[in-house]
């Protein structure tokens, strides 16, 4: 048998080239977990984002007040970072450094310690999505932040050994050096072809068909062309804009809603494997507000980066993305309750 193809793929928002198995990929089912679905009770008395514990953590917000709460963001026991630090530069030019000012904080998605976001209904992810913009706004406002990451870890093998649902809030004081080239690579495609990159690669995702996985009025989710790992999605407001925090009340009602969808689809398809997902956004002041386009990236964890990963920074994803998007497609979701 002759060896099997494969190619190297561009991806034009993050500049990194990745191979791409072609002719002989492995197929989207073998990636379904192979493992039983994990079996938790509703309450644990010694968790600590628990009804009953909530002396455990300082409430930053809870939505409704009080002891009803539904959605409940809290500082985080374990801060990266804490905003009660003064931002202090320090050093010389070879020895730079800044006081650990920033802000982290832990959203807990529900009071019930079994209740995955991926069983959640489009009204209780509305909920949840809206405490999260309202923090996202509050810590922008503070001048001293620089870049605010919304993200959830879920799973051991994405980095989360907690086990009661939550996503986490990060702010820091200086734009990493990733966040930084991506937004500079986005200026510059502006600059060249007077358009904004990501509305771009929406327009040819659209043209193309093949890599969506999900439409609705005012968003897209697809596989992008040059994925690095089999059912890597972007989500992707239609509309330009460049700040996550512009998203306005019919938006964040569809936002709910297909964020319900997709994670339905992974979860089913997928037997719910591990997983993260980040929303990339820009503070404004730190934003060219017409070449940067927040968007969502969720990264279901079915394969591991290897060596050759970590020594280039370059990823070999052994399934096509088009076989990873009509896959995902397929899966079929209940319509919303
Ligand atoms: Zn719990
Ligand atoms: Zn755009």
């Amino acid at each position: 048998m002759p060896p099997a193809m494969s190619e190297l793929r561009f991806n034009r928002v993050t500049g990194d080239w990745v191979v791409v198995a072609t002719d002989r990929s492995v197929p989207p089912e073998n990636f379904v977990r192979k493992a039983a679905p994990r079996e938790s009770p509703s309450h644990v008395p010694d968790c600590p984002f628990c009804p009953g514990n909530e002396s455990q953590n300082e409430t930053v917000l809870a939505e409704p007040p009080g002891s009803n709460w539904e959605v409940r963001i809290v500082k985080s026991s374990f801060p990266a970072l804490q905003p009660e630090c003064e931002h202090e530069l320090s050093g010389g030019l070879m020895n730079r450094r800044l006081k650990g000012f920033g802000y982290h904080e832990v959203v807990v998605e529900t009071p019930l310690h079994n209740k995955f976001i991926w069983e959640r209904s489009a009204g209780e992810l509305r909920a949840l999505l809206n405490a999260m913009k309202a923090r996202y706004l509050a810590i922008a406002e503070d001048e001293r932040v620089a870049l605010v990451v919304l993200y959830k870890n879920h799973g051991s093998g994405a980095g989360s050994f907690v086990e009661h649902p939550h996503c986490q809030i990060l702010a820091t004081p200086v734009v990493p050096n990733d966040v930084r080239r991506r937004s500079v690579d986005a200026l510059r495609f502006f600059d060249e072809n007077g358009q904004c990159m990501f509305c771009a690669m929406i327009q040819q995702e659209l043209a193309d068909e093949q890599r969506i996985v999900h439409l609705t009025r005012n968003f897209v989710s697809f596989v992008p062309f040059a994925a690095v790992s089999p059912f890597h999605i972007w989500m992707m407001p239609l509309r330009h804009s460049p700040d996550f925090g512009w998203t306005m009340k019919g938006e964040i009602e569809d936002l709910a809603e297909h964020l319900r969808v997709l994670l339905r689809k992974i979860s089913l398809g997928l037997n719910n494997p591990d997983f993260n997902f980040v929303i990339r956004s820009m503070v404004q002041r730190y934003s060219d507000l017409r070449s940067f386009h927040w968007y969502l990236s969720v990264v279901p964890r079915v394969s591991l980066p290897a060596g050759f990963e970590l020594g280039s920074g370059m990823f070999i994803n052994a399934t096509l993305p088009e076989k990873s998007a009509e896959f995902l497609r397929k899966v079929k979701v209940d319509p919303a309750g």
